[in-house]
């Protein structure tokens, strides 16, 4: 996984042209890769996606039918032509999470990831929204009726919305969010355009497994003392476990911004540069404890 240095600019970042200095092209698509979530930082766009109709409705209302890879190079696809433009993805799963935490308190506590408090936190901001239908996989009653006014608020305002059907895993009679009259909506305000494969889909192929990157495990040369806190930095995390999976370094040096539940498991496995330990922010509640003893001892 060793990383080319770009050809243009040698690693620099920036051209001198004219003298003027002129971002390259390559530090504009890592500035841009830095506010994607990871799944699509990773997806690889073909000439063949740079091709297709759909990039050309950015501003229209679209049905895409496609296979998940390709569905990820379109997105980042256009979020890289469109760099000024405030492209979301969302689900069918994130809005019916919305919506039943919208009547729920319990799920407006803190939490880690975006907090929206109703489907118009979540579904106005966007200048392109991009649905994936079908990620629900289990049955829930308000899905539909949260998918249905989500849908409808974007179309009710004419906003650029695609809502993305998976042709591995289509939404369709029987998909949990399903109902007729999201697939009368849909019907009425979605042209549908459908991407043929271009990339291939991964599958767990047991004979080429010894050409992925395989996994590595290092003992952790010294342990840390245990009297010493250290700032919560991932590296100070790591150090602490006995064992460390070796992972390499980010190639780019990026940090996550939107933090996004992980996509679907695809079927290549590959190490992440990912940090998916959890917070420790709300630990230090349990730890410090409410002394409840000299409550006792005073009495009222
Ligand atoms: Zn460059």
């Amino acid at each position: 996984m060793t990383e080319t240095v770009c050809k243009v600019c040698r690693g620099h970042g920036t051209i001198d042209r004219d003298g003027k200095i002129y971002e390259c092209q390559c530090a504009f698509i890592k500035r841009m890769a830095s506010t994607m979530p990871s799944f699509l930082r990773k997806a690889e766009i073909q000439p063949a996606h740079l091709e297709l109709p759909v990039l050309k409705a950015i501003k229209r209302h679209v049905m895409v039918v496609a296979a998940w890879p390709d569905m990820k190079a379109v997105i980042k696809a256009a979020m890289l032509k469109h760099p000024h433009m405030f492209i979301k993805i969302t689900s069918d799963r994130e809005i019916r999470d919305v919506y039943v935490g919208s009547k729920s308190k319990a799920a407006k506590g803190e939490d880690n990831g975006s907090i929206y408090n109703s489907l118009e936190d979540l579904m106005d901001p966007p200048a392109l929204m991009v649905v994936r239908l079908n990620e629900l996989s289990y049955k829930n009653k308000a899905a539909s009726g949260a998918l249905e006014e989500a849908i409808s608020y974007r179309t009710d305002r004419d906003r650029p919305t695609w809502l993305y059907n998976d042709m591995d895993k289509p939404f369709t009679v029987g998909s949990i969010a399903y109902s007729d009259s999201i697939a009368d909506l849909i019907k009425t305000n979605f042209p549908v355009t459908r991407i043929n494969r271009i990339l291939a889909t991964p599958n767990l192929d047991l004979d080429s497994l010894d050409d992925l990157p395989q996994l590595e495990i290092a003992e952790d040369p010294k342990p840390e003392p245990a009297s010493k806190p250290e700032p919560q930095t991932a590296v100070a995390k790591a150090s602490r476990k006995p064992l460390e999976i070796s992972i390499p370094p980010p190639p780019d040096g990026m940090e996550e911004k939107e933090r996004k539940p992980p996509p679907r498991l695809k079927a290549k496995i590959r190490p992440s540069d990912d940090d998916d330990s959890p917070l420790p922010s709300g630990l230090s509640v349990y730890g410090s404890g409410n002394s409840s003893t000299s409550k006792f001892r005073k009495g009222k």
